[in-house]
């Protein structure tokens, strides 16, 4: 299965060490970044499940981060590392759409805990879909099956229904191709032909067409120069059929 990716971003440098450490550790795939800008560009690429953000750090400061992330990936889990005493910030960083915040000095054991459960509560929304209808189909994702009616159906590949299941659960924006294929097919961005993604999207499109005409053109949408999302034509349900 997948490997929770982190990105650190924290100046100091024995605080980025031991973080990064400890969470490799526990069997996370850890990223570091010692300066705000850096931070933005590797919790901005590809697939990332959680980022660790400092507030006071040089280039762009934590704040200024969590701005252009939230623009960005809206949903991306954020920690904050907070000084003590600095309620203010905490309180300006959560109003920000941070998700949890810890107050330096943390132990190691209290930020592992605060790590998990807000991946747990991010998985768990992720996984919360189950049965996604379009037009007069339902499509279960977990059967990976559409079914129009008793006897017109049609099975999805394993990658076509966890690209479903990816666009599905991010349906608030719009998800790039690079993130596809690192968050699907679980590889690394580099060098990989973001074509294969267009590829298995239009397939999908392609069995998402209902067989008494419909081609429900609006299931997934292109975003141009960036990637797709999915669209006005799928509404979902929680749980199975
Ligand atoms: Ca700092």
């Amino acid at each position: 299965m997948h490997k929770a990716r982190i990105v650190v971003v924290e100046d100091e440098p024995a605080i980025r060490r031991g973080l990064t450490e400890a969470l490799r550790l526990s069997g996370y795939d850890v990223s570091e970044a010692a300066d705000g800008l850096t931070g933005l560009r590797e919790a901005t690429s590809g697939a990332v499940d959680l980022v660790l953000l400092d507030i006071m750090l040089p280039k762009k400061d934590g704040f200024e981060v969590l701005a252009e992330l939230r623009r960005v990936c809206p949903t991306r889990p954020v920690i904050l590392l907070t000084a003590r005493g600095s309620e203010s910030d905490r309180v300006r960083g959560l109003k920000m759409g941070a998700d949890d915040y810890v107050v330096k000095p943390f132990s190691v054991t209290e930020l592992l805990a605060r790590v998990e459960a807000v991946l747990r509560r991010t998985l768990k929304a992720a996984e919360e879909v189950q049965l996604v209808r379009c037009g007069r189909a339902k499509i279960d994702l977990r059967r990976r099956e559409i079914r129009w009616s008793a006897d017109e159906r049609a099975d999805l590949s394993e990658t076509e229904a966890a690209l479903l299941k990816y666009l599905v659960s991010n349906r608030e924006r719009a998800v790039s191709r690079e993130e596809m294929l690192g968050r699907v097919w679980g590889i690394g961005t580099a060098g990989l032909e973001t074509r294969a993604v267009d590829m298995h999207i239009a397939r999908l499109r392609a069995k998402l067409k209902d067989p008494a005409g419909d081609d429900n053109a609006e299931a997934i949408v292109t975003v141009r120069s960036h990637g797709y999302m999915a669209g006005p034509g799928l509404t979902y349900e929680k749980g199975t059929p």
